[in-house]
Protein backbone atom coordinates (compact mmCIF):
# COMPACT_ATOMS: atom_id res chain seq x y z
CA UNK A 1 0.00 0.00 0.00
CA UNK A 2 1.11 3.46 -0.62
CA UNK A 3 2.18 5.65 1.86
CA UNK A 4 1.91 9.61 2.05
CA UNK A 5 3.49 11.98 4.37
CA UNK A 6 0.30 13.74 4.20
CA UNK A 7 -3.17 13.46 2.65
CA UNK A 8 -5.59 16.34 1.58
CA UNK A 9 -9.10 14.80 1.04
CA UNK A 10 -10.59 17.68 -0.24
CA UNK A 11 -8.62 20.02 -2.80
CA UNK A 12 -10.42 23.42 -2.82
CA UNK A 13 -9.62 26.41 -1.48
CA UNK A 14 -8.31 24.76 2.34
CA UNK A 15 -6.70 21.47 0.85
CA UNK A 16 -4.62 23.62 -1.60
CA UNK A 17 -3.94 26.60 0.11
CA UNK A 18 -2.10 24.15 3.14
CA UNK A 19 -0.82 22.16 0.15
CA UNK A 20 0.92 25.36 -0.98
CA UNK A 21 2.24 26.50 2.22
CA UNK A 22 3.74 23.12 3.46
CA UNK A 23 5.62 22.97 -0.27
CA UNK A 24 6.39 26.50 0.27
CA UNK A 25 8.04 25.35 4.00
CA UNK A 26 10.79 23.95 5.41
CA UNK A 27 8.87 20.23 4.68
CA UNK A 28 10.10 20.08 1.14
CA UNK A 29 10.73 16.76 0.94
CA UNK A 30 7.72 15.04 2.16
CA UNK A 31 4.85 13.59 -0.13
CA UNK A 32 1.68 15.13 -0.47
CA UNK A 33 -1.69 13.52 -1.95
CA UNK A 34 -4.32 15.57 -3.09
CA UNK A 35 -7.83 13.89 -3.46
CA UNK A 36 -10.80 15.92 -5.05
CA UNK A 37 -13.78 14.64 -7.77
CA UNK A 38 -13.53 18.17 -9.39
CA UNK A 39 -10.51 19.78 -11.71
CA UNK A 40 -10.52 22.97 -10.33
CA UNK A 41 -9.60 26.06 -12.93
CA UNK A 42 -12.87 27.74 -13.09
CA UNK A 43 -13.65 31.12 -11.86
CA UNK A 44 -16.00 29.34 -9.32
CA UNK A 45 -15.95 32.14 -6.86
CA UNK A 46 -14.26 35.63 -5.63
CA UNK A 47 -12.67 35.45 -2.24
CA UNK A 48 -12.60 38.85 -0.78
CA UNK A 49 -11.25 39.88 3.27
CA UNK A 50 -9.20 42.57 4.64
CA UNK A 51 -5.97 42.76 6.06
CA UNK A 52 -2.99 44.40 7.75
CA UNK A 53 -0.48 42.17 7.59
CA UNK A 54 0.03 42.07 3.38
CA UNK A 55 -1.12 39.32 1.43
CA UNK A 56 -0.27 35.05 2.03
CA UNK A 57 0.00 34.70 -1.55
CA UNK A 58 1.00 38.12 -2.99
CA UNK A 59 0.58 37.29 -6.86
CA UNK A 60 -2.64 36.23 -7.04
CA UNK A 61 -4.15 39.76 -5.52
CA UNK A 62 -6.24 41.24 -8.38
CA UNK A 63 -7.45 44.41 -6.90
CA UNK A 64 -7.15 45.90 -3.26
CA UNK A 65 -8.69 49.07 -1.97
CA UNK A 66 -8.14 51.29 0.42
CA UNK A 67 -11.68 52.56 1.16
CA UNK A 68 -14.95 50.78 1.90
CA UNK A 69 -18.88 51.93 1.66
CA UNK A 70 -21.27 51.66 4.10
CA UNK A 71 -25.17 52.82 2.97
CA UNK A 72 -28.32 52.31 5.07
CA UNK A 73 -31.41 54.01 4.93
CA UNK A 74 -30.60 56.28 8.08
CA UNK A 75 -26.52 57.06 7.56
CA UNK A 76 -23.81 56.59 4.81
CA UNK A 77 -20.16 56.87 5.40
CA UNK A 78 -16.89 55.84 3.45
CA UNK A 79 -14.35 54.37 5.42
CA UNK A 80 -10.70 54.88 5.02
CA UNK A 81 -9.41 51.97 6.10
CA UNK A 82 -6.04 53.25 7.42
CA UNK A 83 -3.29 50.46 7.73
CA UNK A 84 -6.16 47.67 6.43
CA UNK A 85 -6.57 46.69 2.90
CA UNK A 86 -9.97 45.23 1.50
CA UNK A 87 -8.39 42.76 -1.30
CA UNK A 88 -10.24 40.42 -3.92
CA UNK A 89 -8.85 37.15 -5.51
CA UNK A 90 -10.38 35.65 -7.92
CA UNK A 91 -10.58 31.76 -8.34
CA UNK A 92 -9.35 31.07 -11.45
CA UNK A 93 -6.01 32.66 -10.54
CA UNK A 94 -6.25 30.97 -6.59
CA UNK A 95 -6.25 27.64 -8.73
CA UNK A 96 -3.79 28.61 -11.50
CA UNK A 97 -1.09 29.85 -8.76
CA UNK A 98 -1.48 27.25 -6.42
CA UNK A 99 -1.93 24.09 -8.77
CA UNK A 100 0.98 25.39 -11.20
CA UNK A 101 3.14 25.30 -8.22
CA UNK A 102 1.79 22.06 -7.30
CA UNK A 103 1.86 20.23 -9.77
CA UNK A 104 6.08 21.11 -10.72
CA UNK A 105 6.26 19.84 -7.21
CA UNK A 106 8.02 16.50 -7.34
CA UNK A 107 6.65 15.30 -3.97
CA UNK A 108 2.70 16.07 -4.94
CA UNK A 109 0.64 13.60 -6.60
CA UNK A 110 -3.34 14.67 -7.35
CA UNK A 111 -6.05 11.88 -7.41
CA UNK A 112 -9.26 12.73 -9.06
CA UNK A 113 -11.94 10.79 -7.42
CA UNK A 114 -13.91 11.27 -3.76
CA UNK A 115 -12.61 9.98 -0.43
CA UNK A 116 -15.04 7.44 0.86
CA UNK A 117 -13.42 6.60 4.60
CA UNK A 118 -10.66 7.69 6.74
CA UNK A 119 -9.34 5.30 9.55
CA UNK A 120 -6.65 5.77 11.97
CA UNK A 121 -4.37 4.53 14.62
CA UNK A 122 -1.12 5.24 16.65
CA UNK A 123 0.91 4.93 13.50
CA UNK A 124 -1.05 5.48 10.35
CA UNK A 125 -4.12 6.94 9.14
CA UNK A 126 -5.58 4.30 5.88
CA UNK A 127 -7.74 6.50 3.69
CA UNK A 128 -10.14 4.85 0.97
CA UNK A 129 -10.56 6.59 -2.19
CA UNK A 130 -12.47 5.46 -4.90
CA UNK A 131 -10.06 3.85 -6.40
CA UNK A 132 -7.51 2.51 -3.59
CA UNK A 133 -6.66 2.80 -0.57
CA UNK A 134 -3.42 4.47 0.60
CA UNK A 135 -1.60 5.06 4.21
CA UNK A 136 -0.99 8.43 5.30
CA UNK A 137 1.05 10.34 8.20
CA UNK A 138 -1.38 12.63 8.44
CA UNK A 139 -4.63 13.53 6.89
CA UNK A 140 -6.30 16.79 6.55
CA UNK A 141 -9.74 16.40 5.66
CA UNK A 142 -12.20 19.09 3.70
CA UNK A 143 -14.85 17.41 2.76
CA UNK A 144 -17.90 19.44 3.31
CA UNK A 145 -21.61 18.47 1.99
CA UNK A 146 -23.65 21.50 1.47
CA UNK A 147 -26.75 19.28 1.76
CA UNK A 148 -25.98 17.52 5.09
CA UNK A 149 -25.67 21.02 6.31
CA UNK A 150 -29.00 21.58 5.07
CA UNK A 151 -30.53 19.19 7.20
CA UNK A 152 -28.42 20.00 10.39
CA UNK A 153 -30.50 20.65 13.37
CA UNK A 154 -30.09 20.56 17.00
CA UNK A 155 -29.30 23.14 19.77
CA UNK A 156 -27.05 25.95 17.75
CA UNK A 157 -27.93 27.92 15.08
CA UNK A 158 -27.87 26.61 11.47
CA UNK A 159 -28.28 30.03 8.99
CA UNK A 160 -26.88 30.53 5.59
CA UNK A 161 -25.19 33.32 3.98
CA UNK A 162 -26.63 32.92 0.17
CA UNK A 163 -26.32 35.32 -2.46
CA UNK A 164 -26.55 35.57 -6.45
CA UNK A 165 -23.98 38.12 -7.61
CA UNK A 166 -23.84 39.44 -11.67
CA UNK A 167 -21.31 40.79 -12.66
CA UNK A 168 -22.66 43.48 -14.97
CA UNK A 169 -21.03 46.14 -17.34
CA UNK A 170 -23.22 49.46 -17.63
CA UNK A 171 -23.64 51.79 -20.61
CA UNK A 172 -22.85 54.80 -18.34
CA UNK A 173 -19.99 55.45 -16.38
CA UNK A 174 -22.31 54.63 -12.97
CA UNK A 175 -19.67 53.11 -10.02
CA UNK A 176 -16.66 54.45 -8.19
CA UNK A 177 -14.04 52.24 -9.07
CA UNK A 178 -11.72 52.96 -6.02
CA UNK A 179 -15.05 52.66 -3.50
CA UNK A 180 -15.69 48.95 -2.50
CA UNK A 181 -19.79 49.05 -0.85
CA UNK A 182 -19.26 46.43 1.58
CA UNK A 183 -22.99 46.86 3.38
CA UNK A 184 -26.44 48.23 1.10
CA UNK A 185 -29.43 48.02 2.80
CA UNK A 186 -31.32 50.03 0.76
CA UNK A 187 -33.73 47.30 -0.59
CA UNK A 188 -36.66 45.91 1.04
CA UNK A 189 -35.32 43.53 3.76
CA UNK A 190 -38.46 41.45 4.40
CA UNK A 191 -37.61 41.50 8.03
CA UNK A 192 -34.38 39.60 7.22
CA UNK A 193 -30.44 40.84 7.24
CA UNK A 194 -30.71 41.70 3.51
CA UNK A 195 -28.23 43.53 1.50
CA UNK A 196 -25.99 44.22 -1.36
CA UNK A 197 -22.28 44.25 -2.05
CA UNK A 198 -20.74 45.95 -4.54
CA UNK A 199 -17.28 45.22 -6.02
CA UNK A 200 -16.57 47.83 -8.39
CA UNK A 201 -13.69 46.88 -11.31
CA UNK A 202 -13.97 49.88 -13.17
CA UNK A 203 -16.91 52.71 -13.81
CA UNK A 204 -18.92 50.47 -16.13
CA UNK A 205 -17.99 47.37 -14.71
CA UNK A 206 -18.94 45.66 -11.22
CA UNK A 207 -19.81 43.08 -9.54
CA UNK A 208 -23.54 43.00 -7.74
CA UNK A 209 -24.42 40.52 -5.56
CA UNK A 210 -28.20 40.09 -3.47
CA UNK A 211 -26.99 38.40 -0.09
CA UNK A 212 -28.94 37.18 2.49
CA UNK A 213 -28.05 35.95 6.73
CA UNK A 214 -31.04 33.78 6.65
CA UNK A 215 -31.82 30.04 7.39
CA UNK A 216 -34.37 29.81 3.93
CA UNK A 217 -32.74 29.84 0.46
CA UNK A 218 -34.92 32.19 -2.10
CA UNK A 219 -36.39 30.97 -5.88
CA UNK A 220 -33.62 32.09 -8.71
CA UNK A 221 -36.58 34.17 -9.34
CA UNK A 222 -36.63 35.88 -5.94
CA UNK A 223 -32.70 36.63 -6.46
CA UNK A 224 -33.13 38.10 -9.62
CA UNK A 225 -35.87 40.41 -8.94
CA UNK A 226 -33.90 41.89 -6.20
CA UNK A 227 -30.57 42.58 -8.64
CA UNK A 228 -32.89 43.89 -11.37
CA UNK A 229 -34.68 46.10 -8.38
CA UNK A 230 -31.20 47.41 -6.88
CA UNK A 231 -29.71 48.19 -10.16
CA UNK A 232 -32.78 50.09 -11.64
CA UNK A 233 -33.75 52.25 -8.37
CA UNK A 234 -31.11 52.17 -6.80
CA UNK A 235 -27.91 52.18 -8.83
CA UNK A 236 -29.60 53.93 -11.29
CA UNK A 237 -28.48 51.73 -14.04
CA UNK A 238 -30.88 51.68 -17.10
CA UNK A 239 -28.69 49.93 -19.52
CA UNK A 240 -26.62 46.94 -18.55
CA UNK A 241 -25.67 43.54 -19.46
CA UNK A 242 -24.53 40.36 -17.63
CA UNK A 243 -21.44 38.71 -18.39
CA UNK A 244 -20.73 36.77 -15.22
CA UNK A 245 -22.58 34.65 -12.45
CA UNK A 246 -21.98 33.65 -9.11
CA UNK A 247 -23.45 32.57 -6.24
CA UNK A 248 -23.01 30.56 -3.17
CA UNK A 249 -24.19 29.51 0.07
CA UNK A 250 -22.26 29.65 3.17
CA UNK A 251 -22.75 28.14 6.16
CA UNK A 252 -23.17 30.35 9.53
CA UNK A 253 -23.18 28.22 12.32
CA UNK A 254 -22.51 28.44 16.50
CA UNK A 255 -22.27 24.43 16.30
CA UNK A 256 -18.96 23.51 17.90
CA UNK A 257 -16.19 21.93 15.79
CA UNK A 258 -14.16 18.73 16.33
CA UNK A 259 -10.91 19.75 14.79
CA UNK A 260 -9.01 17.06 15.69
CA UNK A 261 -11.26 14.26 14.06
CA UNK A 262 -9.13 11.01 14.73
CA UNK A 263 -5.33 10.45 15.89
CA UNK A 264 -3.91 11.65 12.75
CA UNK A 265 -6.88 13.38 10.85
CA UNK A 266 -7.26 17.28 11.43
CA UNK A 267 -9.99 18.80 9.69
CA UNK A 268 -9.98 22.39 7.78
CA UNK A 269 -11.49 24.69 6.06
CA UNK A 270 -15.45 24.71 6.44
CA UNK A 271 -15.28 21.07 7.85
CA UNK A 272 -12.47 22.54 10.36
CA UNK A 273 -14.79 25.41 11.31
CA UNK A 274 -13.13 28.43 9.50
CA UNK A 275 -15.86 30.06 8.26
CA UNK A 276 -16.72 32.78 10.91
CA UNK A 277 -19.95 32.30 11.88
CA UNK A 278 -21.35 35.37 12.25
CA UNK A 279 -19.37 36.98 8.71
CA UNK A 280 -19.21 33.97 6.59
CA UNK A 281 -15.90 35.15 5.77
CA UNK A 282 -13.03 32.02 5.60
CA UNK A 283 -10.39 32.67 3.20
CA UNK A 284 -7.91 34.58 5.46
CA UNK A 285 -8.86 33.06 8.52
CA UNK A 286 -7.59 29.36 6.45
CA UNK A 287 -4.46 31.32 5.53
CA UNK A 288 -3.76 31.76 8.82
CA UNK A 289 -4.87 28.66 9.53
CA UNK A 290 -2.70 26.61 6.78
CA UNK A 291 0.61 29.19 7.98
CA UNK A 292 -0.16 27.28 11.90
CA UNK A 293 -0.46 23.85 10.69
CA UNK A 294 2.74 24.24 8.74
CA UNK A 295 4.62 25.65 12.38
CA UNK A 296 3.05 23.06 13.97
CA UNK A 297 4.51 20.40 12.22
CA UNK A 298 7.75 21.91 11.79
CA UNK A 299 8.30 22.21 15.94
CA UNK A 300 6.15 19.45 16.84
CA UNK A 301 5.81 17.13 13.76
CA UNK A 302 1.98 16.79 14.43
CA UNK A 303 -0.76 19.09 12.82
CA UNK A 304 -2.29 19.39 15.99
CA UNK A 305 -0.59 22.63 18.15
CA UNK A 306 -3.04 25.13 16.68
CA UNK A 307 -4.24 28.58 18.93
CA UNK A 308 -7.29 28.19 20.85
CA UNK A 309 -10.31 30.21 19.43
CA UNK A 310 -10.06 33.90 22.13
CA UNK A 311 -12.49 33.37 24.73
CA UNK A 312 -16.16 35.06 24.42
CA UNK A 313 -15.72 35.05 20.23
CA UNK A 314 -18.07 31.91 20.13
CA UNK A 315 -20.79 33.76 22.58
CA UNK A 316 -20.43 36.85 20.37
CA UNK A 317 -21.07 34.71 17.35
CA UNK A 318 -23.98 33.09 18.84
CA UNK A 319 -25.77 36.24 19.98
CA UNK A 320 -25.23 38.03 16.23
CA UNK A 321 -26.46 34.53 14.96
CA UNK A 322 -29.13 34.81 17.05
CA UNK A 323 -30.42 38.27 16.58
CA UNK A 324 -30.18 37.77 12.67
CA UNK A 325 -32.24 34.52 13.15
CA UNK A 326 -34.93 35.96 15.84
CA UNK A 327 -34.94 39.53 15.38
CA UNK A 328 -34.00 39.85 11.37
CA UNK A 329 -35.84 43.16 11.38
CA UNK A 330 -33.10 44.53 13.47
CA UNK A 331 -30.13 44.10 11.01
CA UNK A 332 -29.67 46.71 9.42
CA UNK A 333 -30.13 48.75 12.67
CA UNK A 334 -27.56 46.43 14.74
CA UNK A 335 -24.84 47.21 11.20
CA UNK A 336 -25.60 50.46 11.08
CA UNK A 337 -25.06 51.20 14.52
CA UNK A 338 -21.85 49.30 14.66
CA UNK A 339 -20.24 50.64 11.37
CA UNK A 340 -21.10 54.33 12.96
CA UNK A 341 -20.29 53.89 16.48
CA UNK A 342 -16.71 52.08 16.18
CA UNK A 343 -13.65 53.23 14.19
CA UNK A 344 -13.37 51.02 11.52
CA UNK A 345 -10.12 49.80 12.72
CA UNK A 346 -11.46 48.49 15.69
CA UNK A 347 -14.66 46.94 13.71
CA UNK A 348 -12.51 44.68 11.59
CA UNK A 349 -10.32 43.76 14.69
CA UNK A 350 -13.48 42.50 16.16
CA UNK A 351 -14.46 40.77 13.07
CA UNK A 352 -11.06 39.47 13.10
CA UNK A 353 -11.48 38.28 16.96
CA UNK A 354 -8.73 40.19 17.84
CA UNK A 355 -10.01 43.03 20.08
CA UNK A 356 -8.93 43.12 23.93
CA UNK A 357 -11.52 43.03 26.41
CA UNK A 358 -12.10 46.40 26.95
CA UNK A 359 -12.61 46.95 22.43
CA UNK A 360 -14.54 44.12 22.85
CA UNK A 361 -17.15 45.69 25.36
CA UNK A 362 -16.46 49.11 23.55
CA UNK A 363 -18.13 47.24 20.01
CA UNK A 364 -21.03 45.66 22.16
CA UNK A 365 -21.77 48.88 24.11
CA UNK A 366 -22.46 50.48 20.42
CA UNK A 367 -25.29 47.94 19.65
CA UNK A 368 -28.65 48.06 20.40
CA UNK A 369 -28.95 46.49 24.10
CA UNK A 370 -31.79 45.08 24.82
CA UNK A 371 -32.01 42.55 21.63
CA UNK A 372 -28.73 41.23 22.69
CA UNK A 373 -29.80 41.06 25.75
CA UNK A 374 -32.81 39.09 24.95
CA UNK A 375 -30.29 36.70 22.76
CA UNK A 376 -28.17 35.98 25.67
CA UNK A 377 -31.46 35.50 27.92
CA UNK A 378 -31.97 32.49 25.23
CA UNK A 379 -28.90 31.16 24.30
CA UNK A 380 -27.28 30.90 27.33
CA UNK A 381 -29.42 30.65 30.01
CA UNK A 382 -32.29 29.43 28.31
CA UNK A 383 -29.68 27.44 25.91
CA UNK A 384 -32.45 27.55 23.50
CA UNK A 385 -32.06 28.98 19.73
C1 LIG B 1 -19.30 31.61 -4.22
C2 LIG B 1 -18.54 31.77 -2.92
C3 LIG B 1 -17.91 32.98 -2.63
C4 LIG B 1 -17.21 33.12 -1.43
N1 LIG B 1 -16.61 34.32 -1.18
C5 LIG B 1 -15.88 34.47 -0.06
C6 LIG B 1 -15.19 35.68 0.19
O1 LIG B 1 -15.32 36.65 -0.56
N2 LIG B 1 -14.41 35.77 1.29
C7 LIG B 1 -14.27 34.73 2.17
O2 LIG B 1 -13.51 34.87 3.13
N3 LIG B 1 -14.94 33.56 1.98
C8 LIG B 1 -15.74 33.42 0.90
N4 LIG B 1 -16.40 32.22 0.68
C9 LIG B 1 -16.38 31.20 1.75
C10 LIG B 1 -15.16 30.26 1.72
O3 LIG B 1 -13.96 31.00 1.65
C11 LIG B 1 -15.23 29.28 0.56
O4 LIG B 1 -16.40 28.50 0.64
C12 LIG B 1 -14.00 28.35 0.50
O5 LIG B 1 -13.97 27.78 -0.77
C13 LIG B 1 -14.01 27.29 1.58
O6 LIG B 1 -12.91 26.45 1.41
P1 LIG B 1 -13.01 24.85 1.63
O7 LIG B 1 -11.73 24.25 1.19
O8 LIG B 1 -13.51 24.61 3.00
O9 LIG B 1 -14.17 24.42 0.65
P2 LIG B 1 -14.08 24.23 -0.93
O10 LIG B 1 -13.22 25.27 -1.53
O11 LIG B 1 -15.48 24.12 -1.40
O12 LIG B 1 -13.32 22.84 -1.09
C14 LIG B 1 -13.86 21.61 -0.62
C15 LIG B 1 -13.42 20.56 -1.61
O13 LIG B 1 -13.75 19.27 -1.11
C16 LIG B 1 -14.07 18.48 -2.23
N5 LIG B 1 -14.80 17.28 -1.79
C17 LIG B 1 -16.08 17.18 -1.37
N6 LIG B 1 -16.36 15.91 -1.03
C18 LIG B 1 -15.23 15.20 -1.22
C19 LIG B 1 -14.88 13.83 -1.02
N7 LIG B 1 -15.76 12.92 -0.56
N8 LIG B 1 -13.61 13.45 -1.30
C20 LIG B 1 -12.69 14.35 -1.73
N9 LIG B 1 -12.98 15.66 -1.94
C21 LIG B 1 -14.22 16.06 -1.67
C22 LIG B 1 -14.87 19.39 -3.13
O14 LIG B 1 -14.89 18.91 -4.48
C23 LIG B 1 -14.12 20.68 -2.97
O15 LIG B 1 -13.15 20.87 -3.98
C24 LIG B 1 -17.12 32.05 -0.50
C25 LIG B 1 -17.80 30.86 -0.80
C26 LIG B 1 -18.51 30.71 -1.98
C27 LIG B 1 -19.22 29.41 -2.23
Amino acid sequence: MRRYDYVMAGGGMAGLSLAYAIAGSGLTDKSILIVDPETKGENDRTWCYWTRDGHPIEAIVSRDWSVLRFVSHSWAHDFDLGDYRYAMVRGEDFYRETLDRLERHPGVEFERGRVLRIEDDEECARVETEHRTVLAGWVFDSRFEPQEYEQRCGPHHYLKQHFVGWVVETAQPVFDPHTPTLFDFRTPAHDEMRFFYVMPFCERRALVEYTLFSAELLSDAEYVRAIETYLREVAGVTEYRVVDRERGVIPMTDEPVVRREGRRTLAIGTRGGRVKASTGYAFRRTQLDSQAIVQSLLRRDHPFDLPAPPRGARMLDTMLLQVMYRRGELSERVFTALFRRNPIDRLLRFLDEETSPAQTIAVMASVPILPFLAAFWRTHVLKRV
